[in-house]
């Protein structure tokens, strides 16, 4: 199996920490050529079951300016064009007007989304259902996976969910 991914989330949430832990080794570069689609292919992420390859998102936030206005018509066409979006919250943070915007992105697109939660080493297992629960009410997520990228936490089910996927 083999697919396109992004990952999309407030900064400081873990995106960077979960692509490290996801991928052996970074691709090191395809070719000389001018670069002649806006997504970048940062990490691939392999397994016996197969493939994918993470795509580089620009930060999704409200445009304060013309060139914000741009990264983030970017990033929305890489939400259409990746067969799974993952978004990731800090479960230690209260959700924010940050995570409201992208979740109405996330509603403009077709793309099965995942909610991922990030940092569950921080907080106490029963403090995991209200955040469920709340961000459950906001949007239709296809999966809905507590995680800790820092340790290594129900990370191999959350592989398994996106081979699933592809
Ligand atoms: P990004 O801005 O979304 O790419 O976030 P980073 O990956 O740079 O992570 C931001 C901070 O959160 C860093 O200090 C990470 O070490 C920390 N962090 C990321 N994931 C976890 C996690 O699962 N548990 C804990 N405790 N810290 C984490
Ligand atoms: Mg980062």
């Amino acid at each position: 199996k083999s697919g396109f991914v992004t990952i999309v989330g407030r900064p400081n949430v873990g995106k960077s920490t979960l692509i490290n832990h996801m991928v052996g080794q970074k691709i090191a570069i395809m070719s000389n050529k001018p670069q002649t689609t806006r997504n970048k292919i940062t990490a691939v992420h392999t397994t016996e079951k197969g493939q994918v390859v993470f795509i580089d998102t620009p930060g999704i936030h409200k445009p304060k300016s013309k060139l914000g206005d741009y990264m983030v018509s970017v990033a929305e066409n890489t939400l259409n064009e990746v067969d799974l979006v993952l978004f990731v919250v800090d479960a230690t943070e209260k959700r924010g007007a940050g995570d409201e915007y992208i979740i109405e992105r996330l509603k403009q697109v077709k793309t099965p989304v995942f909610l991922i939660i990030n940092k569950i080493d921080k907080v106490h297992p029963e403090a995991l259902l209200p955040i469920i629960d709340d961000y459950r009410q906001l949007h239709d997520f296809k999966q809905i996976i507590p995680i800790s990228a820092l340790e290594g936490n129900n990370t191999s089910s959350l592989s398994e969910a996106i081979f699933d996927e592809m």
